[in-house]
């Protein structure tokens, strides 16, 4: 079935994997893709592109299982894609059951190690923690991954780059597009997909119902030398992760940090001092040697909804306008599975309306 003409906004990750679920599943339709950058130069640029099978609900779980299922195939398909399996460690305080409920299968190491190798340096394990491995995780440099799947969309989608949305009409016959360039389009649905650009005009008033919030995120660099047998190291009761970047030839290192309401075109100016702070106090807890070494890093933001889960909404009365992001710091890990409901919600609403 053709969902007619569909505006998908923002060539981020999720954008672009709408884009391509449209192609896929409704050859009938029409795709544009607008970004007012280059595709996925928003926070899918900065984006540290961790998967790991986990979620805190039952929906998240579904929809990381979903993404890892779609990643692997994509890799089977295309091998060249920048995806990269890596091995992971866990190292909690949590019991057998809360980490059994919250990662797909992992397994709890009887050996008990004092310390891991992670980075060139020892990670302590602290008193009467545990370390597990966690099978299936990957990661990817994501900018890559989403230029190289526009690339293959581009002779069936209608690829608009350095184009700004600059207002967005939603009636009963279908939603107006006013874009910076000066030009109108008119369209029969739309997929918004701004990551942590809630606040732009064309549809902050529509989005902030929402209640979704724009946090800084941090990582930093480590510069040592990373490999493809080097694992990836979770310290999940600090939420944070050591994850070797082979493909850049480091290490990066990342915490949660709880700058709250930060403005995506104002954050991505380069770490603060509080920032080094902050990471260096909870990397110093596991690796004292390796705090003092993270210097540089990556900054930008993600937008975070309230429930800790990805939102798919419609944002007009007629189901028109699908919202589709706020993915909580995981978007890359969860893409797949949130553009999969962004499709669906169109596509009942174009059911609805032949009804
Ligand atoms: C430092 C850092 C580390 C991260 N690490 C991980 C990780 O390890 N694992 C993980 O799963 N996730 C991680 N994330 C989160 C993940 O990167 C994001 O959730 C994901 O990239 C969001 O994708 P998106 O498509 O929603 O947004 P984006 O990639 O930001 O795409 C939105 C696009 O919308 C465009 N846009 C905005 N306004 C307009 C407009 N008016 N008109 C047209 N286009 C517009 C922007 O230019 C942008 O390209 C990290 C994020 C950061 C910042």
């Amino acid at each position: 079935m053709s969902l007619g003409t569909v505006a998908v906004i923002g060539g981020g990750i999720i954008g672009c994997l709408v884009a391509r679920r449209i192609v896929h599943e409704h050859p009938a339709s029409t795709v544009l893709l607008l970004d007012r950058d280059q595709v996925g130069c928003g926070a899918s640029r900065r984006s540290a592109g961790l998967h790991f099978p986990r979620g805190t609900t039952e929906r998240v779980r579904r929809m990381s299982e979903y993404s890892q299922e779609f990643y692997e195939k994509l890799r089977a398909e295309r091998p060249a894609v920048p995806i990269h399996p890596v091995g992971m460690s866990l190292v909690s305080r949590a019991d057998h059951d809360e980490l059994e409920r919250i990662y797909a299968r992992p397994v709890r190491r009887d050996d008990a190690p004092a310390a891991l190798d992670a980075c060139g340096a020892e990670v302590r394990v602290p008193p009467s923690t545990s370390v597990w491995d966690v099978p299936g995780a990957q990661y990817a440099d994501v900018q890559r991954l989403v230029q190289a799947l526009v690339s293959e969309l581009r002779p069936r989608v209608d690829v608009r780059e350095g184009v700004r949305v600059t207002a967005l009409e939603p009636d009963e016959g279908g939603v107006r597009l006013g874009l910076g360039t000066g030009e109108r389009l008119a369209v029969d649905r739309v997929v918004l997909a701004p990551g942590p650009w809630l606040g732009e005009p064309a549809w902050a008033e529509r989005v902030a119902p929402l209640g979704a919030r724009v946090k800084r995120i941090v990582a930093l660099h480590i510069e040592h030398p990373a490999d493809e047998k080097d694992r990836a190291v979770v310290l999940h009761d600090e939420d944070a992760f050591l994850l070797p970047l082979a493909y850049r030839g480091h290490w990066l290192f990342s915490y949660t940090c709880q700058d709250w309401d930060v403005d995506p075109d104002r954050v991505g100016v380069g770490l603060a001092a509080h920032d080094v702070e902050q990471a260096r106090a909870c990397l110093g807890r596991y690796a004292p040697s390796l705090a003092s070494r993270c210097t540089t890093g990556r900054v930008f933001c993600d937008a975070y909804s309230t429930s800790r889960q990805p939102l798919l909404r419609r944002l007009d009365p007629d189901g028109r306008v699908v919202f589709a992001g706020a993915a909580n710091g995981s978007g890359y890990r969860l893409a797949p599975a949130i553009a999969a409901e962004a499709v669906q919600l169109i596509d009942q609403s174009v059911k609805g309306s032949l009804r």
